[in-house]
């Protein structure tokens, strides 16, 4: 028993270590599973966010570069109220200086922007050298032209005049190594950003430069002097470099980006600026080297070319907000990219870790713990079975237990049927008991035909108590044996034998006539008699008769076996040894 109980434990320890490994193995496939998720979403989220990160600095670094463009291009502006305020008459003057003020106002307040935009996006440095270095440039630049304007008109000379134009030229030239300085320094320019940028550099300079073609001359033309050589070569060389970098911005402008608007500016700055401005510098240079008298004043010539810079200017508007655009649409799209990766990884993530806890909970653990209980439950059937098989359980599957379960239940099946044999049956002969006779009579009462046709056959050893008294009850026992084999040996399987009393039989017999019925008796009788007995302790053969009675169909059970038992008795009375029906 002690034994019984140990393997028992052992095999339930085996089988929890079964279940144990199911669960390690789908926690190993979990784990797989979100490692496999994490190794792909991952290099995506990082990658989303910093597409993400890139595009914002983009933003920021191209909102620092039209601050500080613009900041360039208001410098250069200030050249014509500069120019027409030095070249204007005493009559236009007060006017021409108001205008001059109200644009320094304008350029003083940019650079404060710039100065500010730059702070925010980073670019403290090219801040600090636009409040240092520039604002003291222009500072100059301005109380050299203002030195020259408060000068009386005699004393003044076109060296003087040129002189404070070029010291205009040096704040934009400062303002642009501020510009390449912010230009070392973004990011964004190895982007595919790199052409709006080089496109936006090389217009502030065309613009500038183009500025320079009308203020290189601007001097001679005020005190309509002959252009000297050296303003010559300037303007010239001022006109070249305008056209050169025109070539260029069409040349690195991609393709994809020549939107309808940009062919529109583009084709207006040719024909403005190029077709129409320079030619009026050029027919003055032509003037100048012919002896002629120049066709427009200084102040007419700054007016006249003005208007054809807005064309540049518009341009390059229009490609700074263009490429604000175009960097805000891909930031938008970087941010929506990195949200959606995120999104997707973090759902995938737990709807992978929820399925595998769900798969745990409510699939594997239920089908383990069933498994388990089928076990169990087979186990307390099968508690007679050889325990060394017990030991072999824990590789048992849920099927393998369902199987093993049904086999046990078939075996207990069969073992009932057995008990019931047993509780239905004479242990000493085998044949069926009383127990038994009433479910037969149960069954054939309720037959629609009822006991009619159904024969009952009694059959009474004689002088039984002989017998015993004289050989014993082994004896005796051994006769009724032998009575019940004679009985078997007579009538078919179907048919119902019973061991009514001690020494008394019936036989139940459906659908049979008298006739029959008494031929079966009749040999029944005769069989028996002709049986010896053997009596081994004193060496002598022993023969045993019968009485029988035989009676078909009544009303009820009750009413057939009583006529069989009279018939019997008849027999018993007549002598013994016969059959009566
Ligand atoms: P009759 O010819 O009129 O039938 O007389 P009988 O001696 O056979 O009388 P009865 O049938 O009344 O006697 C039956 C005897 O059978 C009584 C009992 O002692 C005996 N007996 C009953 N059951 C058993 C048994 O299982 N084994 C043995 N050896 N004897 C039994
Ligand atoms: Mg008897």
């Amino acid at each position: 028993m002690k034994r019984t109980r140990e393997v028992h434990r052992r095999s339930l320890k085996h089988t929890k270590l079964r279940s144990e490994q199911i669960s390690l193995r789908l926690f190993s496939c979990m784990v797989v599973i979100i490692f496999s998720i994490l190794y792909i979403s991952i290099p995506l989220i990082i990658h989303s966010y910093q597409e993400y990160v890139k595009t914002n600095q983009a933003v920021t670094e191209i909102i620092s570069l039209r601050a500080l463009v613009k900041t360039a291009n208001q410098i250069s502006k200030e050249r014509a109220p500069t120019n027409k305020a030095m070249s204007s008459q005493p009559s236009n003057l007060l006017k021409n200086k108001k205008k001059l003020e109200e644009h320094r106002h304008v350029v003083d307040t940019q650079i404060d922007q710039t100065i500010s935009v730059l702070k925010r996006n980073g670019f403290e440095s090219i801040a600090l050298y636009l409040q240092r270095d520039l604002k003291v440039k222009l500072l100059q630049a301005r109380t050299e032209v203002d030195i020259y304007i408060q000068l009386p008109y005699q004393q003044r000379t076109a060296k003087q005049f040129d002189h404070a134009i070029l010291s205009m030229f040096a704040v934009w030239d400062k303002n642009r190594d501020f510009l390449k300085l912010l230009m070392t320094q973004v990011k964004s320019k190895d982007s595919k950003m790199s052409n709006y940028f080089i496109s936006i550099l090389v217009l502030t300079d065309m613009r500038d430069q183009a500025g320079r073609i009308a203020s290189n001359i601007m001097a001679p033309i005020t005190f309509d002097e002959t252009i000297a050589d050296e303003n010559r070569a300037r303007s010239l060389q001022t006109q070249h470099q305008a056209q050169y970098l025109w070539s260029l911005v069409d040349t690195i402008q991609p393709e994809q980006t020549k939107t309808v608007e940009y062919i529109r500016l583009h084709e207006r700055v040719k024909t403005e600026f190029l077709d129409q401005g320079l030619p009026l510098v050029s027919k003055l240079l032509d003037q100048s080297k012919n002896g002629e008298s120049y066709f427009l004043t200084g102040t007419q010539l700054t007016e006249r070319m003005v208007s054809k810079f807005t064309t540049v200017m518009d341009l390059q508007n229009y490609i700074l907000d263009y490429s604000l655009e175009v960097i805000k649409q891909q930031n938008k799209k970087a941010k929506q990219q990195f949200i959606f990766t995120f999104g997707i990884s973090i759902v995938s993530l737990l709807t992978a870790i929820f399925t595998m806890i769900y798969a745990k909970k409510k699939v594997f653990s239920p089908l383990i713990r069933a498994r388990n209980l089928i076990l169990r439950l087979s186990r307390s059937l099968d508690e007679q079975s050889s325990l060394e098989k017990q030991s072999k359980e824990e590789f048992f599957s849920l099927f393998e237990a369902i199987d093993k379960l049904k086999g046990m239940l078939k075996q207990r099946d069969v073992m009932e049927s057995q008990l019931k044999q047993i509780a239905n049956s004479d242990v000493l002969t085998g044949v069926a008991n009383r127990l038994a006779l009433e479910e037969y009579i149960n069954l054939l009462e309720s037959k629609p035909e009822g006991l009619s046709e159904t024969c009952v056959i009694v059959v009474d050893i004689d002088n039984f108590k002989f017998v015993n008294d004289q050989y014993g009850h082994i004896v005796g026992d051994q006769v009724i044996t032998m009575i019940a084999d004679q009985l078997r040996h007579n009538v078919r399987a179907s048919d119902l034998i019973v061991r009514y009393g001690g020494d008394e039989f019936l036989v139940v017999i459906e659908s049979i006539e008298m006739n029959a019925a008494k031929a079966i008796a009749e040999s029944i009788r005769s069989g028996i008699l002709k049986q010896n007995i053997i009596i081994s302790s004193v060496g002598e053969l022993i023969q045993v008769s019968v009485s029988i009675g035989v009676a078909i169909g009544a009303e009820s059970w009750l009413e057939l076996l009583e006529k069989a038992d009279q018939s019997m008795l008849r027999a018993k009375a007549k002598g013994k040894n016969i059959v009566e029906s």
